[in-house]
């Protein structure tokens, strides 16, 4: 009944093969399957289970907020209150809107930062992903940085004339591409950590260069830590990584696993947003105060110990797999981590854009996977996806998954 079995395609299988395994629940590190099978969850809903499933905490406010009403339609106290805790570590945020998903989330951004700057191009990366706005879903043309092609049926040349791509970790072909449109550019939008093509980390010097470019050509800066907010740090991490942004966007972990996104940034950017600008943005449910609450109690719960717990179980999971990958003989494999994101590939050399990691054999991480699956450990279905690692994991949770992970190399090497 539902297209392709799914609400979201990535979910499929299509990219491993396969029918996709139907959860009934799930606790901590671990979901359960409909047929009460048990899984060691790598995927973490795509990062948003940062505490693993059903956390005991942000389940309770959850509970109490829906017993008082499940939607007003109206302002609530609540939703000013993960404002204030967003801003207190998100500076740049100084003023915030939520609204429901991390699409809306960058959709949002753009058009704020199109009526700020008067201008109509955005600048995104190569293998970056922003959402499924049409605007977006753009990429390169056939090896020109300069032209872009709808990444999707149905969405009108038209619609992405606008979106420029360029390559992610390339100051040069950047700097060439603002030299020659700067004038026209509004913004340039980008993940400080690649999180949709793998993990591909940002070489020293890219991001201080995209926001020095940016800048001087009078565009902004969106950096979109929908997957890397709250996940590497409390807060988000671009200011870290020299990227100096004026807006941000989140989603994902900030709703406590309820739909939640939100776009924020410096004051009088986002004063241009109705109703006290003209840049209209709306949503029924945006603000909803179970979602808020359900934000709310997970940062709450995040705090230092929390990602250095993060950060030691994702050095000891890349550990892991290189180590089991070496001992059974598949001499191909790398992986990218930063903190608790891990990018899986079947490649050798540094996998460092979008033309790097898709050079990887997808076909070895679709036997991994099933393999792995086989044996209880559930990973992303996707060789482009990024692996995510909660803090409700123990040590002995991933060396147990080791004995699948063995299994899965075997298998993408073929024997
Ligand atoms: C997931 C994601 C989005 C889209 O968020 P949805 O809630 O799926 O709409 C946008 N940007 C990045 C970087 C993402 O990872």
């Amino acid at each position: 009944m539902l297209v392709g079995g799914v609400d979201s395609p990535v979910r499929s299988f299509r990219s491993v093969g396969g029918t996709p395994v139907f959860f009934a629940g799930g606790r901590g590190a671990y979901l359960v399957d409909v047929d009460g099978r048990r899984y060691l969850d790598l995927v973490s809903s795509w990062g948003a289970n940062i505490l693993g499933n059903a956390p005991p905490g942000v389940v309770t406010a959850v509970r109490q907020t829906a017993a008082r009403g499940l939607t007003f339609g109206a302002p609530s106290p609540l939703e000013h209150e993960l404002a204030e805790e967003i801003r207190r570590v998100v500076p740049v945020a100084a003023r915030l809107r939520f609204v429901s998903s991390g699409t809306e989330a960058v959709m949002s951004a753009v058009r704020a930062a199109r009526g700020f700057t008067g201008r109509s191009k955005v600048v995104k990366f190569d293998g970056g992903y922003h959402g499924h706005s049409d605007g977006l879903l753009a990429r390169a043309g056939s090896g020109v940085a300069t032209a872009s092609l709808p990444d999707s049926a149905g969405v009108p040349p038209g619609v992405v004339a606008d979106t420029v791509v360029s390559p992610y970790n390339d100051p040069e072909r950047l700097a060439g591409l603002f030299e020659r449109q700067g004038p026209s550019i509004a913004a340039v939008v980008v993940e400080p950590v690649a999180g949709n093509m793998g993990v591909v980390p940002p070489e020293p010097g890219f991001l201080p260069a995209v926001s020095r470019l940016a800048h001087r050509y009078g565009a902004l800066v969106i950096a979109d830590e929908v997957i890397t907010g709250f996940r590497l740090r409390r807060g988000t991490i671009h200011e870290s990584l020299g990227l100096d942004a004026d807006l941000v966007t989140l989603g994902k972990i900030i709703g406590g696993g309820m739909p939640v996104g939100a776009y924020g940034g410096r004051r009088e950017v986002m004063e241009v947003v109705a109703p006290l600008g003209p840049v209209y943005q709306a949503g029924t449910l945006s603000g909803n105060p179970v979602a808020m609450a359900a934000g709310r109690a997970m940062l709450d719960r995040l705090t230092p110990s929390t990602y250095a717990t993060l950060d030691r179980l994702g050095a000891q999971l890349r550990e892991l797999l290189l180590r089991g990958a070496d001992e059974c003989g598949v001499a191909a494999f790398t992986v990218n981590r930063v903190g608790s994101m891990l990018g899986l590939f079947f490649a050798t050399g540094p996998v460092r854009d979008r033309r790097d990691a898709e050079r990887s054999d997808r076909d070895r991480y679709a036997r991994f996977f099933h393999a792995a699956l086989d044996r209880g450990v559930y990973l992303p279905p996707s060789a482009l996806e990024t692996t995510f690692v909660s803090a409700a994991m123990r040590t002995r949770d991933l060396t147990e998954a080791d004995v699948a992970f063995r299994a899965g190399f075997r298998a993408a090497r073929g024997a």
